[in-house]
């Protein structure tokens, strides 16, 4: 188990397309470990693979002790619509006022390649959104207002600038 890199914006990797996974093997179940272990070290609550630099449908999830493994997940369906403060750890201090569906069907499989369908709402619902977004290259820089975004570009510039 290893604490990885976290990718920060504007790294490429954050928007390249994500594989299918297709083997559940024991190389599979460490990068799930490692993933817990990057996002815990960061005081996260989820982790997509494309944030350390890895182009894999795979996110973990632990949202006040439910810890998930998403491996292809898909939402199914969804209803409604809130708006909610979301961080990422792409965007790291950053947080901000972006809507997303106020509930969510979810179908994934874990790391041993069992099927789940979870309904979910509240909070949970926009983890599991955000970081399905993240498995199809889409950020929380999407869902501002183009007047916050480009905000966000250039403070995220600067910063990088700053390193
Ligand atoms: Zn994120």
């Amino acid at each position: 188990m290893a604490v990885r890199t976290v990718c920060v914006y504007p790294d490429a990797a954050l928007r390249r397309d994500t594989e299918e996974i297709t083997v559940f093997d024991d190389e599979l179940k460490a990068l799930a470990a490692d993933m817990f272990d990057t996002m815990y070290a960061s005081d996260g609550i989820g982790l997509a693979a494309p944030q350390i630099g890895i182009s894999k449908k795979i996110a973990v999830i632990d949202y006040h002790g439910d810890k998930n493994v998403l491996v292809n997940p898909v939402i199914t369906a969804e209803e409604g619509c809130v708006t909610r403060e979301e961080g990422c750890l792409s965007f790291p201090g950053i947080y901000e006022k972006v809507e997303s569906p106020e509930k969510i069907t979810v179908e994934y499989s874990d790391e041993n390649g069992e099927k789940h369908i979870r309904e979910l709402d509240g909070f949970a619902a926009c983890v599991f959104h955000h970081e399905i977004d993240h498995l199809n290259g889409h950020l929380l820089i999407d869902r501002v207002s183009p007047l916050k975004r480009a905000f966000l570009k250039k403070k995220m510039a600067k910063r990088a600038g700053d390193k």
